[in-house]
């Protein structure tokens, strides 16, 4: 079975904020025995900002972008080598893979970072994941470590994600921390709502249970489990990859059932959604139930400022409830379609060289 592994700041590094060498020793044992009954991991890993400003005794958080990027870039390498030392100890090779939201973003970079990851793990290596918080500017950064690693589980075909934070799973209510809710099967507004209510972000982290939601949706919806739990209880991770006694061990988000194939994921997830295009009933109809593609005569409206080759999300102009609808690759540039947008195809004729027949094809939509 192929689990990725995210740990939180809070859950890497102790009280002082340095990195906690004997929890990272502890994780390596209990990875080392699985793997040795041939279970393959990713490790999605924080704690490189906060590593560095603890390393530099900086006391107060980072607020501006080049004091992070600073920290990280002292940070990142403690991380690989306390990762690296408690994995020797075992005989275990590790290595780092720093990504942007670009290597997500472009498909040929996209593949590559997935043959390469696939690779490693051909190879028994143990990628340690993180973004590449040093260079990352706002356009290309994903800012927390959850959605990275739901992208990376997909990315990969992993059966399960393993979101460890500082505390035991989702509450069945809020305020009042009650019990942990097992299991769910699909994620509704009641349960984003506990989600937001429930707070894993500690002074340390980033995210709180906001983005591991996120994270378990994009998951989900590419077929894998998500469990949120208690980085604390490393002997758990027995029981979730064996699937028993899940009771004890946090929340489990099952995949949806029907989950996409790799490359609709990546359109639905991975790439950075440009802009809107807004459609009638009769076109959004044609889509979900029809399984058609995108024409220009059902658009009504273009927002945002995109070029052919781009995702952008569809949205029902006339119903707000059926916002962002569906995800595709567009055919035309923002440009164009504004000038197309409710037409027939012998019209179009008429005002632009036709390349494509559809704004966005079928192969390249994903109804979310
Ligand atoms: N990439 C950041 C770091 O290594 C952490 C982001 C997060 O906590 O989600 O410090």
């Amino acid at each position: 079975m192929r689990i990725v592994i995210k740990l939180g700041t809070s859950t890497l590094t102790c009280k002082d904020g340095l990195l906690n060498k004997k929890y990272i020793s502890s994780l390596a044992l209990n990875l080392n025995e699985l793997q040795n009954e041939n279970h393959e991991f990713l490790i999605v890993s924080s704690g490189a900002i906060g590593a560095g400003r603890s390393h530099l005794k900086v006391n107060v958080r980072p607020r501006t972008l080049r004091e992070k990027q600073a920290f990280a870039a002292v940070g990142q390498p403690l991380v690989i080598s306390a990762y690296s030392d408690a994995f020797a100890k075992y005989g275990k090779t590790i290595a780092q893979i720093l990504l942007t939201r670009d290597d997500f973003d472009k498909r040929d970079k996209y593949l590559n970072m997935r043959n390469t990851l696939n690779t490693l793990i051909e190879n028994d290596v143990i990628p340690i994941i993180n973004e590449n918080d040093s260079v990352a500017v706002e356009e290309i950064n994903f800012g927390d470590n959850d959605t990275l690693s739901a992208l990376v589980a997909a990315a990969t075909n992993a059966s399960k994600l393993v979101i460890f934070t500082d505390v035991d799973g989702i509450y069945d209510a809020y305020p009042s921390k009650s019990s942990i809710i097992p299991r769910i099967e699909k994620i509704t507004e009641e349960i984003e709502r506990l989600a937001t209510g429930n707070s894993s972000s500690s002074e340390k982290g980033t995210g709180g249970m906001k983005t591991k939601i996120i994270a378990a949706k994009i998951a989900g919806a590419s077929g894998v489990d998500t469990i949120i739990t208690n980085g604390l209880k490393l002997n758990s991770l027995k029981n979730i990859v064996s699937g028993s006694s899940f009771d004890q061990v946090g929340t489990l988000i099952k995949a949806s059932l029907r989950s996409f194939e790799a490359k609709k994921s990546w359109i639905a997830f991975s790439k950075k959604v440009k802009g809107t295009i807004f459609v009638n009933a009769k076109a959004m109809e044609a889509l979900v139930s029809k399984g058609k593609s995108l024409l220009a005569v059902g658009i009504m409206k273009v927002s945002g400022n995109f070029k052919r080759g781009d995702s952008v999300s569809i949205s029902n102009f006339e119903n707000s409830n059926n916002k962002d609808f569906a995800r595709g690759l567009t055919n035309y540039d923002s440009e164009i379609i504004e000038k197309i947008k409710g037409k027939k195809v012998l019209e179009i004729e008429k005002i632009i060289d036709v390349t494509d027949d559809e704004v966005i094809h079928r192969d390249n939509l994903v109804i979310l």
